[in-house]
C-alpha cells in the first residue's frame, strides 16, 4: 500500500540521525497511510526505535523532516504532536487506580473529572477491561497492565499512536494473544499505528505494510506477502523465512541457467543481464525421487537428500544441490510417515513453479 505524500499521515522526508561518528538512521523516506498498521521490523540496532523517537518528537533530526497529517512538526516538542507512545515498560501510576491511570492524561487537559471518567472507561472497554477499572496496577497480570497503557494511550484519540516493541516483556502465549487484540483495536479506533518490533511473525500477523530495516534504511516495504514472495534483498529474504539463495546467469528472456548447469524460467528477471541471486521458498518446492517425470513448465534442480526431520505435520529437508548450495524444503506429511523414497543419502529433483521465483540480486 503505497501512500502518496499528501495522503500520508506520517511523512518523513530525508530524516538522519547521527550520534557522533554513528549514524543510527539514514537519509530515511518513508510514507505511512491514514488508517494502518504500520510495522517496522529489523535486527536490534536497524534504527527502528531512532525512527519512531523522531516521529514522537523524543528525538531531532539530525537532518530532514516528519510531518504529521501534511504539517511539519520537526521542531515541535513531544507534547505538541498529536501522537502517543507506548513503550515496552508500561510506565503505570502504581499509586492510582486503572481508571485514574487512564483518565490522568484528560484531567491534565482541563477535561472535568466525570467526562475523563466516562472516556477512560470507554477505553478500558475497547482493551476488554473496563471491569478492573477500581483496581491498582500491581493487581493486574503483566498483559493485562499492558492493556491499560494501551487504553491510556488512546484515551484522547490521537492522530497517531507509537509502539516501541509493547509486547516484548510478556511471554509467547500472551504475546500472541495480544498480537491479535491489537490487531482487532487498531480495527476498531481506525487510527495509524506505528509498531516496532524485531520479531518477523508478530509484524506479518498485524501489520498491513511492513518496513524491514537495516543498518538506518529501510530494506524494502511492502505488505507482508509481498515481502515474503517477493523479497527485493536477499537480507529481506533471509529476515522473513528461509530464503534458499541461487547463484544463477542470465542466458535468455527471463531465463537463467545454475553452476551446475540447470535451467529456470524465472519471470522477474524480465529485462536482466547477467549474474544474477534468486530464491525459491521451501514450502514452494516438491521433491520428486530422480528419474520420475515432472509438470510440464516446472523448475527442476537435482540434489541428494542431507537431512530428513520429521515435523509430525510436514517433514524438513535438506538437500545438497548439484550446484553445491543446501536448499530446504518443507513437505506436508500426509501419510504420516517419512516416505521411503525420500529418506537421507536419495537422489531427488526439487521442482517448483517458475512464477515462485524471486530475484534477490539484479545483473
Ligand atoms: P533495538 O531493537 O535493539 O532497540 P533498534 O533497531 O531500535 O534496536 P535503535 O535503538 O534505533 O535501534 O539504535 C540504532 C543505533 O543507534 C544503535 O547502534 C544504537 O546503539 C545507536 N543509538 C541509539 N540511541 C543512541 C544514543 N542516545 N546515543 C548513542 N547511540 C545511540
Amino acid at each position: 500500500m503505497a501512500a502518496t505524500e499528501a495522503e500520508a499521515d506520517i511523512h518523513l522526508d530525508g530524516v538522519s540521525k547521527r550520534f557522533g561518528e554513528m549514524t543510527a538512521v539514514d537519509d530515511l523516506t518513508m510514507s505511512i497511510p491514514r488508517g494502518s498498521f504500520y510495522a517496522m521490523l529489523g535486527p536490534s540496532g536497524c534504527g527502528k526505535t531512532t525512527t519512531l523517537r523522531m516521529i514522537g518528537g523524543f528525538e531531532d533530526p539530525t537532518a530532514g523532516k516528519v510531518y504529521l497529517g501534511g504539517a511539519d512538526v520537526t521542531q515541535h516538542p513531544p507534547y505538541k504532536r498529536d501522537v502517543n507512545t507506548v513503550f515496552q515498560s508500561y510506565a503505570l501510576f502504581p499509586h492510582l487506580s486503572v481508571e485514574k491511570n487512564v483518565a490522568f492524561g484528560l484531567e491534565r487537559k482541563k477535561i472535568g473529572k466525570s467526562e475523563a471518567l466516562k472516556r477512560a472507561h470507554e477505553a478500558l472497554e475497547l482493551v476488554q477491561l473496563d471491569h478492573v477499572g477500581k483496581r491498582k496496577p500491581a493487581q493486574l497480570s503483566g498483559g493485562q497492565q499492558q492493556r491499560v497503557a494501551l487504553a491510556r494511550a488512546l484515551v484522547n484519540r490521537p492522530r497517531a499512536l507509537l509502539l516501541d516493541e509493547p509486547l516484548g516483556a510478556l511471554d509467547l502465549r500472551l504475546r500472541k494473544q495480544l498480537q491479535i487484540e491489537l490487531k482487532r483495536i487498531q480495527q476498531d479506533v481506525g487510527i495509524t499505528f506505528v509498531h516496532v518490533t524485531h520479531d518477523q511473525e508478530e509484524a506479518m500477523s498485524m501489520a498491513d505494510t511492513i518496513a524491514v530495516m537495516n543498518g538506518g534504511k529501510i530494506e524494502q516495504a511492502g505488505s507482508a506477502t509481498d515481502l515474503y514472495e517477493r523479497p527485493r534483498t536477499a537480507f529481506v529474504a533471509n529476515f522473513l523465512g528461509i530464503s534458499n539463495l541461487i547463484d544463477a546467469k542470465v542466458t535468455g528472456d527471463q531465463r537463467v541457467t545454475t553452476h551446475d548447469g540447470a535451467q529456470l524460467h524465472a519471470p522477474e528477471c524480465a529485462g536482466l543481464t547477467g549474474d544474477v541471486r534468486i530464491g525459491v521458498r521451501p514450502e514452494k518446492i516438491t521433491l520428486v525421487p530422480a528419474g520420475e517425470a515432472v509438470p510440464d513448465g516446472s523448475n527442476v534442480l537435482k540434489g541428494k537428500i542431507l537431512v530428513a526431520a520429521f515435523l509430525g505435520v510436514s517433514i524438513q529437508y535438506v538437500i545438497q544441490a548439484a550446484g553445491g548450495e543446501e536448499l530446504n524444503v518443507f513437505a506436508q506429511n500426509f501419510s504420516g510417515s517419512e516416505p521411503e523414497a525420500l529418506a537421507v543419502g536419495r537422489e531427488v529433483q526439487l521442482v517448483w513453479r517458475p512464477e515462485h521465483t524471486f530475484v534477490v540480486e539484479r545483473g
